[in-house]
């Protein structure tokens, strides 16, 4: 069968199933094409060997009942697999070979998925470019100057390349559906306790989420519904029912009441995205939905709020990190000298920025103004998100203020960069669910992306809306294979 790569995970699953295909074929496929993508700079640590061998084990005794039969998959490397090296794009971490196996990673390949390798991502996920990898940046598939959005670059890189079928990422402020929205593909970021941490290197605990990022809908409700689990090892994961999101997947969203909210409508915001959200509520009109608008006041307060609360919790998260438990030491006069330089040479200028803003605002003298208060305006936004609910069921936004920009355009202006989350940083502070879909295109035929936000554990209700705009929308991603020689 010839374009294996082309498949969705839907198709590749029926095809297995039915025998069509072999777990082989569909490894050897994707393996081959990531071999040819080398250019994309997507994997940092590839395992295609044991994957090869892990497919014709599979096919001698094939499983068919489960979820993910046979199917090969790459990750982002801020997951820890066990025995396979997880560097989360930093110097520090470059030789550390987990012990342990995450818990997301863990439900994958207990449904039969089949690790490929490990995704190039911004180091410790602080990023929103792929640009602060200690691995060199990735390459966007759809255009070789662009970026493809970050921190989950090589994610995004690779299902939108086709190097893997789907993946998982972690969104922070973001990383799952920026880079989605950049390289036109599905990505969901899930409530907060409905995916376990354990086991995935941590940036800022109270943000931190694993979610799918698939070319489709249907294929990002299927891995969300793998991974989702609760998980007594972390402790902030939640007990709840969690649905059987992709067999409830339903196109009918009459009725439902979707707000637009009008703090996204930012100063500077090209046409171009006004009117795609534009179309975005045509769309949802047109599937029998109705909008109406909201109002979330402290719209504005969103990013100043996370530019706080996430480097304060990166800076206790990354204290450990002193050249004596993990990964790269380098050579000191005496202990304190041999931190101070671990931390140095080992720690790029993003991570160090970051370090410094947090331990700053968390200091005697300046966590009242600084930390707490970021903590209150971080509640007076989940109240405006909690007083919207009253009235509508989920929320439609653009996932970013603007489409991919280039490599380097915004790597000297840390504040520019940080802009480009401005639309994604709310759901995280108020522990939501997000999901980006690929809704169309800008005048440069840069794919562009809409944000649907729902209630708390409400991850079914957002799919099936994103399912059946999906449907509307009937979004074409233009790849080339510029990078295929
Ligand atoms: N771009 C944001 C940051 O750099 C979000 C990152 C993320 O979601 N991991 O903090």
């Amino acid at each position: 069968m010839s374009d294996i790569t082309k498949q969705s995970l839907t198709e590749l699953i029926e095809n297995i199933k039915n025998k069509k295909l072999s777990s082989t074929d569909v490894t050897k496929a994707f393996i081959d094409r990531s071999e040819k993508s080398k250019e994309l700079n997507a994997y940092i640590t590839n395992d295609f060997t044991s994957a090869l061998d892990k497919a014709k084990k599979f096919d001698q005794k094939p499983n068919f009942n489960l979820k993910l039969p046979g199917i090969p998959m790459a990750v982002k490397d801020l997951f820890c697999t066990k025995n396979i090296k997880t560097t989360a794009g930093s110097k520090i971490l470059n030789n550390f070979v987990p012990t342990y196996e995450s818990t997301v990673t863990e439900n994958i390949w207990n449904e039969g998925a089949i690790l490929l390798g490990k995704l190039n991502c911004d180091e410790f996920a602080m990023g929103s470019s792929n640009e602060t990898s200690f691995f060199g940046n990735v390459q966007s598939p759809i255009d070789k100057n662009l970026v493809p959005g970050g921190s989950s670059g090589g994610s995004a890189s690779a299902v939108a390349g086709k190097l893997t079928p789907v993946t998982i990422g972690t969104d922070t402020g973001g990383s799952i559906r920026q880079p989605a929205s950049f390289t036109g593909i599905v990505g969901l970021k899930p409530t907060y306790g409905s995916c376990s941490r354990y086991g995935i290197v941590a940036f800022a605990s109270s943000l931190d989420q694993a979610g799918p990022m698939a070319q489709n809908v249907k294929d990002c409700a299927l891995l969300h519904e793998v991974i989702s689990s609760y998980d007594p090892k972390d402790s902030t994961s939640i007990e709840f029912k969690r649905n059987h999101y992709s067999k409830e997947l339903t196109n009918n969203i009459k009725g439902k009441k979707i707000g637009i909210p009008k703090e996204y409508r930012v100063d500077g915001m090209p046409k171009e995205i006004e009117d795609l959200w534009q179309k975005g509520i045509q769309y949802i009109k047109d599937c029998g939905a109705e909008t109406i608008d909201i109002s979330l006041p402290n719209t504005s307060y969103a990013l100043p709020t996370y530019y706080i609360v996430a480097p304060a919790e990166a800076s206790s998260n990354l204290a450990r990190y002193d050249g004596v438990k993990y990964g790269f030491r380098a050579k000191g006069e005496n202990l304190i000298d041999m931190y101070e330089k671990t931390r140095s040479e080992g720690f790029g200028a993003e991570v160090q920025r970051r370090i410094m803003i947090g331990t700053y605002v968390l200091s005697s003298g300046y966590y009242d103004a600084y930390y707490l208060k970021a903590q209150k305006v971080r509640k007076l936004i989940k109240n405006d998100f909690d007083e919207a609910y009253k009235k509508v069921d989920a929320i439609l936004t653009p996932s970013t203020p603007s489409s991919a920009f280039k490599i380097g355009e915004k790597t000297n202006d840390p504040v520019s960069m940080y802009l480009n989350d401005i639309f994604t940083v709310p759901v995280n502070l108020a522990g939501l669910p997000g999901i980006s879909i690929p809704a169309g295109h800008d005048s440069k035929g840069y794919p562009l992306g809409l944000q649907i936000i729902g209630k708390a554990f409400d991850e079914q209700n957002i799919l099936n809306i994103a399912y059946a705009m999906e449907e509307k929308i009937n979004f074409k991603n233009k790849i080339t294979d510029w990078w295929i020689k």
